[in-house]
């Protein structure tokens, strides 16, 4: 009995040991391009297993050369995130980031999609990919993430749906939606936080990429490091807030 005890203890002490050594890992959403494949350079450069979705798995290539997994996802499609899931079964996740997102046809600093010319097809896509995206996302991912040791979800939320903020005429889609986003973040935190989940929403500033345009005040590169470093301080008490990229706290 004794003998069973011990070869127990060590079995028990080999897993987690194993477990202690793991690298951390990632999964950011969207990242072919823009934010995502900037926060999936540096996590890589910061030893993480990084997975990094895209639509069409040929526009990967820069994103696998740089050491990530790279893995199909449509994040309006049921089955798309269905098949995420499947590849991941059994893996530990410590951070999702759900970067993915959509502004629109109408980039910032041209005639916005204001009241006259707003259609339902661009709502619904909009919702489809900033809203319905990260829940269904997060709930196909949630058993590796419960397995994870950081137990992070962070949304990527935006000032433009900051409703005491942004005061301009149009962009309704893209700004309803982050609106809606910040509400789903706020859920998701009631419900998750007694588990040891750390829910938030982050905004980069208003960041140079096809979304942002050129226009943009910061680059990626100037900004990502910056929320990285958010997203790893980030406490149990900072839970269902909104955090911007230099650590301050955003109203919604
Ligand atoms: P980009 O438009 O440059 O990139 C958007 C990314 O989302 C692309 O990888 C795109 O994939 C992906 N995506 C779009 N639709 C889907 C979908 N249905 N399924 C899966 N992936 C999809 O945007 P940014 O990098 O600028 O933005 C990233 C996030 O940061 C967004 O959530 C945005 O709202 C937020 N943000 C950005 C700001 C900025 O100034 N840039 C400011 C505040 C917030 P594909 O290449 O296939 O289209």
């Amino acid at each position: 009995m004794y003998r069973i005890t011990l070869q127990f203890s060590i079995f028990l002490a080999i897993i987690s040991s194993l477990w202690a050594n793991q690298k951390p890992s990632v999964l950011i959403t969207g990242a072919n391009r823009g934010i995502g494949l900037v926060f999936a350079k540096n996590y890589l450069a910061d030893g993480y297993d990084v997975y990094g979705t895209v639509r069409k798995l040929d526009e990967g290539a820069e994103l696998k050369e740089m050491g990530a997994t790279v893995l199909a996802l449509d994040v309006t499609s049921e089955q798309s995130i269905d098949q995420l899931a499947q590849a991941l079964k059994g893996k530990s996740l410590d951070i999702l980031i759900n970067n993915a997102g959509y502004y629109g046809p109408n980039p910032i600093g041209t005639p916005a999609a204001n009241i006259y010319r707003l259609t339902r097809s661009e709502m619904d896509l909009c919702f489809q990919v900033n809203v319905m995206g990260p829940i269904f996302v997060t709930q196909a991912l949630l058993p590796n993430l419960e397995a994870g040791k950081q137990k992070k979800i962070i949304h990527m939320g935006s000032r433009q749906g900051c409703v005491t903020g942004h005061k301009g005429g149009g962009a309704y889609g893209y700004r309803v939606t982050k609106t809606a986003l910040t509400q789903v973040m706020q859920i998701m935190h009631a419900q998750l936080a007694p588990k040891g989940f750390i829910v938030v929403s982050v905004e980069p500033g208003h960041v140079k990429t096809d979304m942002g345009t050129a226009g943009a005040a910061l680059t990626p590169e100037e900004t990502i490091p910056k929320l990285k470093k958010v997203i790893e301080g980030l406490t149990p008490e900072q839970s269902g807030r909104f955090w911007f990229y230099d650590g301050s706290e955003l109203p919604w």
